[in-house]
């Protein structure tokens, strides 16, 4: 053995099965598994930090010692075994198989038999007495080594496999005898020959380097890199790939042989029953492959009743070691069970709730560790929409319901097309027969993916699970046909851009678009979030707007509002002419009017909003956005007034011409031409035209060069009080009724904008001022705030004396980050955060995730500062980032009393929070 003290290979006995970084998921649950005592084949790992010097190297060769060590640790192999790796008498063969820290389905292709060579085959047949069995691994063998290590494509293997078949007149691999197989496999090995001008390796060790090269530099292949970039997996998260050999079983010897996929509880619903798929005389990946459609698990409690009670067993075994609901492959090799792999479940996000709540009910698992181990985002699944069950359209084909959910969109027959419509911002359903690792780009584009073979566990289910994306698997009655781009379903035809619907809940697909409705709360998402209440200190608060929207919210389980938008209020389409009037306004008298008809508008909102929420906080900010917000653009105006013009040169002219026929006709008098339009008609005209000019001209007027920064806000309050003083008195009026109907309403208002305390100073006047009268008009004492948003820069730098005033702050952490970054949102994720985040210059999005170094210092800032001058000051968040769970997190450890978000989100944020609470000690989560 070399001298080197590097350690690269552990065999399973000694590997850590908790160093999932060092041995990647699967090698590391292959240790963990045999340490446990379950009974899994012989093997060793080849460590991730062998890949990462190997992918370093620019000559690519492996790091010094792993082959010695790997010779060593396969004849700790051949000594367990009795089998010789090479040996013509007794071959062992060994699976070779990719794995990181991270599970990334269908990625890495694994190699199987491999050390099979024209020698160590005459002896496995021998060994058998099975020649169609030893064929079988050997062109399978060759295949996939010649695809996975060198290069082949598929296609030049199918073409020679498809003649065989043809001639042989079978349809089935299955049914294929060994002379074919043989046949097969011959013209396998001068597919090699042809296409990388090499003969096929021969020597088992020279195999096997090939093999571990191979999985290494699939690190590095395009597949894999995409799919890191998609789901952002990071080099901290997962940093190259092991490589475990194991020594292979074999599920292809005869019919008391099988190979399967279970998951302990069903992955569609959570419920705990046995799941999973499994084929007889089968080897490897032809479960999930769906080249044959294989068996529910049930089927083998009757088919092979001993070895069915082993895999409940195992499956148990499974479940209470890891407390996690897990994701298993195993093989019977003539009656013997082996567990190949685990790993922890994919779910949905119903299947999640259930199983956790399920599970700590059972006493598997602590109420904690029920709301770890859900990750908060997979929640809004759950209020994704599904099929209106009200609809009466029949289902054209049936399928597995692979996915849960519903879509619609229009069928397309290959991925590449799929992101190109899909890209175009077109609804798409994948349609394949069966889909592979190289479909995933259109697995992206689409809305749901339909195939008409392979079952619950085909790569297309796993896949559409993992992305939460609706799927229908192994419909077979449709007919694909990529080529003609259309599928048949008897006499009816899909072509290329038919809309159609599947429900991956049911399996049906539908041909057209079919309504769906939103989902309700099932009992166990809310027996879950009751549990994320109790453990959290943060409180869930939505941004809503309308009463409707507010109702929405407190069905999510939104404990108040943090943010109603009070010119969405003005934007109705019968208010909107109020609103302009008064910007229009030349005096304060106009002004004035304009206000009066819009304050019992205000009130009644605020009463309704108020209402709604009743007994929780609702916190309203003043109007915000620029004025000319509210009124058309220039460019707008200018049309608009030409096409008057035009009208009224047009009216002019006609009434012109009815004139002058009168005069060339006296005769026809009374009865004669209508005047067309009468004097009132002309001077409305003209009344318009004059309204559209004083509006250009007022929007000229209001030109900003930059109107984020420009008047809005607290600046309109300051310089239009009678605007603020109209908002403030509808909010307190609003108050005041809802408190003689018996109605417990508690607003806060909110000034947004804020830089100084004396701004803050001349609004609160006027709400003082206000309030005196409202209260002695209503003869009721009043129960409110008043606080200021957080979303300049220098008011969290004056964050101590603006306390001195404001009740409670809301950072506005939209415009916050804006202002810390001098980014403006729109042109930074237009033109360069990309790039930022792709070359590492910024980790994520500000805008998505709340960046903690910054934006995070100032309200760090602003919090200790604030409580400096009003200990019990409020603090919560009011931008996008209150529903982003690890913004959440950092809210609760910078001491915030709320985070509100959109309705919808609160779920997730529920969670967040409480995940923040329980995790408060544990570093690592902004790692
Ligand atoms: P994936 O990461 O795609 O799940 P695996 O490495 O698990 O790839 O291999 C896929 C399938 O190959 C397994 O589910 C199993 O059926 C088969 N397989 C892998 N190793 C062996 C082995 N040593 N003996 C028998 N079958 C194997
Ligand atoms: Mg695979
Ligand atoms: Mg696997």
């Amino acid at each position: 053995m070399a001298s080197n003290d590097k350690k690269y290979v552990y065999a399973f006995e000694e590997g850590d099965g908790k160093d999932k970084k060092l041995l990647g998921g699967k090698g590391a649950n292959l240790c963990e598994m045999t340490q446990i005592g379950l009974n899994v084949p012989p093997g060793f790992v080849i460590s991730t930090e062998a890949c990462l010097t190997y992918l370093d190297d620019p000559k690519r060769q492996l790091p010094p010692g792993v082959m010695e060590h790997v010779r060593a640790n396969v004849q700790a192999l051949e000594q367990k075994t009795g089998k010789a790796f090479g040996g013509a008498d007794n071959p062992l063969l060994v699976s070779v198989r990719s794995g990181s820290a991270m599970s990334m389905p269908g990625m890495m292709d694994t190699i199987l038999n491999l050390g099979l060579n024209a020698d160590t085959l005459k002896g496995l047949i021998e060994r058998t007495g099975n020649e169609r069995f030893g064929y079988d691994a050997y062109r399978r063998f060759i295949q996939l080594f010649g695809k996975v290590a060198l290069g082949v494509a598929d296609e030049h293997f199918d073409e020679h496999f498809e003649a065989v078949k043809q001639r042989a007149g079978v349809k089935a691999d299955i049914g294929l005898s060994a002379d074919d197989l043989k046949e097969v496999s011959e013209s396998f090995l001068q597919v090699v020959q042809e296409q990388t001008g090499h003969p096929f390796p021969a020597d088992p060790y020279a195999q096997l380097e090939i093999a571990i090269k191979a999985v290494f530099n699939s690190w590095s292949g395009k597949r894999a890199v995409d799919y890191r970039r998609e789901f952002h997996i990071t080099p901290e998260m997962a940093n190259g790939t092991a490589v475990n050999v194991v020594t292979m079983v074999f599920g292809n010897m005869g019919n008391d042989c099988a190979t399967g996929v279970g998951f302990t509880r069903d992955p569609g619903t959570g419920e705990n029953v046995m799941f999973g798929e499994y084929l007889v005389n089968a080897q490897g990946e032809d479960v999930v492959a769906g080249i044959r459609t294989p068996k529910p698990v049930l089927a083998m409690k009757a088919e092979m009743p001993e070895l069915y009670s082993q895999l409940v067993e195992l499956r148990n075994k499974l479940e209470s070691h890891y407390q996690e609901v897990q994701d298993f492959e195993y093989t019977i090799e003539n009656g013997v069970l082996y567990c190949l792999q685990t790993r922890n479940g994919k779910m949905n996000a119903a299947a999640m709730v259930r199983s956790s709540v399920e599970m700590a009910h059972e006493g598997l698992i602590g109420r904690e560790q029920a709301l770890l181990r859900i990750q908060p985002e997979i929640l809004e699944q759950l209020l994704h929409p599904r099929l209106d069950p009200q609809h009466k359209v029949s289902s054209i084909a049936q399928g597995l319901p692979a996915s849960p959910g519903a879509a619609s969109g229009k069928a397309v027959f290959d991925a590449d097309r799929a992101e190109l419509i899909g890209r175009a911002g077109q609804k798409v359903i994948l349609v394949r027969e069966e889909t592979k690792p190289e479909d995933i780009h259109g697995f992206f584009a689409s809305q749901g993916i339909l195939t008409s073979r392979g079952g619950k566990t085909s790569h297309a289910a796993v896949v559409a699970r993992g992305m939460g994306k609706p799927c229908v698997a192994g419909a077979e009655g449709i007919a694909v046909n990529v080529k003609a781009r259309m599928a048949a379903i008897g006499e009816c035809v899909i072509n290329e851009g038919d809309t159609i619907t599947i429900d991956g809940t049911s399996g049906n697909v539908y041909l057209g678009e079919i309504p769906t409705v939103d989902s309700e709360f099932s009992d166990n998402l809310k027996t879950l979030l009751g549990w994320a209440d109790e453990a959290a200190r943060l409180k869930v608060m939505a941004n809503a707007d309308t009463p409707d929207a507010a109702e929405k919210a407190r069905g999510f389980g939104a404990v108040g509002i943090g943010l109603c938008r009070t010119e969405r209020m003005f934007n109705a389409v019968e208010r909107l002419p109020v609103v302009v009037d008064m910007i229009l306004a030349d005096t304060l008298e106009e002004r004035r009017g304009a206000l009066d008809r819009l304050l019992p508008m205000q009130r009644s909102d605020f009463k309704g909003i108020f209402k709604a929420m009743s007994p929780f906080p609702v916190t309203v900010r003043l109007l915000d956005p620029p004025m000319h917000e509210f009124l058309p653009t220039e460019h707008q105006l200018m049309d608009e007034l030409e096409h008057l013009r035009k009208l009224q040169v047009n009216m002019q002219g006609m009434s012109e011409l009815v004139a002058s026929m009168r005069l060339l006709r006296p005769e026809s008098g009374q009865t004669g031409m209508p005047a067309p339009f009468d004097v009132f008609n002309a001077e409305l005209a003209a009344e318009a035209i004059a309204k559209k000019e004083k509006m250009l001209a007022k929007v000229r007027n209001l030109f900003e060069v930059n109107p984020m920064l420009g008047h809005r806000g607290v600046r309109l309050g300051i310089t239009f009080p009678e605007i603020y003083r109209m908002q403030i008195q509808g909010i307190l009026e609003a108050a005041a009724e809802c408190s003689r109907d018996g109605i417990e309403a508690h607003p806060e208002i909110m000034v947004p904008q804020v830089i100084s305390p004396a701004e803050l100073a001349i609004i609160k006047g006027l709400v003082d001022d206000v309030q005196t009268q409202v209260e002695k008009h209503y003869g009721v004492e009043l129960q409110f705030k008043f606080g200021t948003m957080m979303e300049t820069v220098r008011a969290t730098l004056r964050a101590e004396r603006i306390a001195g005033i404001a009740e409670f702050f809301s950072f506005g952490t939209n415009d916050l980050s804006q202002a810390t970054f001098s980014f403006s949102r729109e042109d930074a994720e237009n033109k360069f955060l990309p790039q930022y985040i792709e070359r590492g210059i910024l980790r994520d999005n500000p805008f998505e995730a709340l960046d903690h170094n910054g934006v995070g210092k100032l309200m760090a800032i602003a919090v200790g500062d604030g409580r400096q001058a009003r200990p019990e000051l409020k603090v919560g968040i009011c931008g996008e980032h209150g529903g982003h769970p690890r913004s959440i997190h950092f809210c609760h450890r910078v001491g915030l009393n709320y985070v509100s978000c959109s309705g919808p989100r609160v779920p997730v944020a529920r969670l967040a929070a409480a995940q923040a609470k329980l995790r408060e000690e544990d570093p690592s989560v902004f790692d």
